[in-house]
């Protein structure tokens, strides 16, 4: 998920910046797309299921028209929450007045808030946790003297990894958890404008020079006045960064917190390498996210590096698109072997993590096919132990294929020589020259660094609740 925003004081095609932003913040979803534009206080708003491109023709990008401010998310769907009515911005109309909200991330109380909103006669519609902030910011709005301060109490109940962009007639608004899990920063451009953004990598390409990240707890206040920064949640809980950004979730021309992640991969896989080195002839990547890391893994080894997986582009993440069929389906077309690099050859392929094994087990074969004499699969993420409630869709034990086989099985399921990951000591050093102060990395050792959920909902609107394991 990924939210991008832009707030300026004068008439402008905010709705075409946010449309390159969401378009260079695509690969953190692509379930589906939206943009509201604010044009002095009145809305406009258009999103649906799909990629950016796909959801804005010029037509509808046109009919947003222009305005000072624009509020744009790009959002990924787990099995319950795909569904095109969980598309965001969501659009709220309260007493106090107007207010379009997009989040990156997840609660871990969702269900304990939604399920109290509820008894109070809260009425849902959807069964994305954006409803719920909106719900309990416009819940203290009724009390509080700003909509910052009424986020500001919010916060006291929202728990979990999120970054958050509320935009109101006059504000637009950018708000990290506690935590600081997911990534948010700002930059400003020649014209004056604001640029939010859940990557630096969006603020490049609508030509904002990056200003600063948000901190973890932060609000930051953007209005005709200037940027105002309100730092009550600011370090109450200690920094803790989502390490897999780093290894796959951002772009890796990113930088985050001072770090480049491009250059964290390549650590990942010179620490690969390291720690499980092979006789090789070639080393090469999976595409696109374990590319760095193989050039990592190739300059440490001096094994040479090579292209041996085309992806085709135009198809999504497998890892991100719901529901085992599909992404079976999606494997098959996806990649295809250069035969001339693969051919004969002791192949090390390096890919960003493993989580259910599809997509292995159908590149070694296509790899075979190929002629590669011998395949090592090198992960340049660790073992996948746990599930995420943080927003990633890392699923329950029984999905991650680490927590049933060890390597030398995943090896013999895959058909591959050997299988080995990235060590959990190594992977706290990847972004060590940046100035990120700590990491989730629960997933991988299971040290949540918030409480975990007691109830989750798993269907979309009967309220069924169950205990994710
Ligand atoms: S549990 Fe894993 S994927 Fe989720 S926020 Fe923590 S490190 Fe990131």
């Amino acid at each position: 998920m990924a939210v991008f925003g832009v707030f300026g004081t004068s008439l402008a095609n905010v709705a075409s910046s946010a449309y390159y932003g969401l378009y260079a913040l695509q690969h953190r979803g692509q379930a589906s797309s939206g943009i509201v534009v604010n044009d002095d206080g009145v809305f406009r708003a258009y999103k649906d299921s799909g990629i950016v491109n796909e959801v804005f023709t010029h037509n509808v990008l046109e009919g947003l028209g222009l305005g000072q401010m624009a509020l744009g998310n790009v959002r990924y769907g787990t099995s319950a929450t795909k569904e095109r009515i969980n598309a965001e911005p969501m659009l709220v109309n309260h007493v106090k007045g107007r207010l379009a909200i997009s989040h990156d991330g997840a609660l871990v109380n969702y269900a304990e808030l939604r399920r109290e909103l509820e008894l109070e006669g809260a009425i849902f519609h959807t069964s994305n946790d954006i409803e719920v902030f909106a719900y309990m910011i416009t819940k203290a709005r009724l009390t509080a003297l700003s909509t910052e301060d009424a986020i500001c109490q919010a916060m006291e109940r929202l728990k979990g990894g999120y970054s958050l962009l509320v935009m109101s007639p006059q504000k637009l608004i950018a708000v990290r958890d506690e935590n600081g899990l997911h990534p948010l920063c700002y930059g400003k451009r020649d014209d004056g404008e604001y640029v939010v953004a859940s990557e630096s990598c969006a603020l490049n390409t609508v030509g904002a020079t990056f200003v600063r990240e948000i901190d973890p707890g932060e609000i930051v206040v953007f209005t005709k006045d200037g940027v105002k920064s309100i730092r009550t949640h600011c370090g109450k809980q200690p920094e803790r960064l989502c390490v897999f950004e780093y290894l796959y979730t951002a772009r890796p021309d990113s930088v985050i917190n001072d770090c480049s992640v491009h250059l964290a991969r390549k650590r990942a896989g010179a620490f690969l390498a390291k720690a499980h080195p092979v006789e090789a002839d070639v080393v090469i990547g999976a595409p696109d996210s374990g590319i760095d890391a193989a050039i990592g893994y190739a300059e440490e080894s001096g094994i040479p590096y090579g292209l041996g997986l085309i992806k085709n582009k135009y198809i999504g993440r497998t890892f991100i698109d719901p529901g085992q069929n599909v992404r079976e389906d999606k494997v098959k077309i996806k990649l295809n072997p250069v035969v001339e690099t693969v051919k004969g050859k002791r192949v090390v392929l390096v890919d960003d993590s493993i989580v259910r094994g599809t997509t292995c087990t159908r590149v070694v074969k296509l790899l075979r096919d190929a002629g590669a004499k011998e395949i090592h699969i090198r992960s340049s993420a660790p073992a996948f132990l746990n599930p995420c409630y943080y927003g990633t869709d890392i699923g329950s034990k029984e999905e991650l294929i680490a927590c049933k086989y060890t390597p030398e099985e995943m090896a013999k399921i895959f058909g591959a020589d050997s299988v080995g990951f990235l060590p959990l000591e190594d992977v706290v050093k990847l972004a060590e020259s940046g100035t990120c102060k700590g990491y989730c990395k629960a997933c991988f050792d299971g040290l949540y660094p918030t409480e975990i959920p007691k109830m989750m909902y798993d269907s979309k609107y009967n309220y069924k609740i169950s205990e994710k394991k």
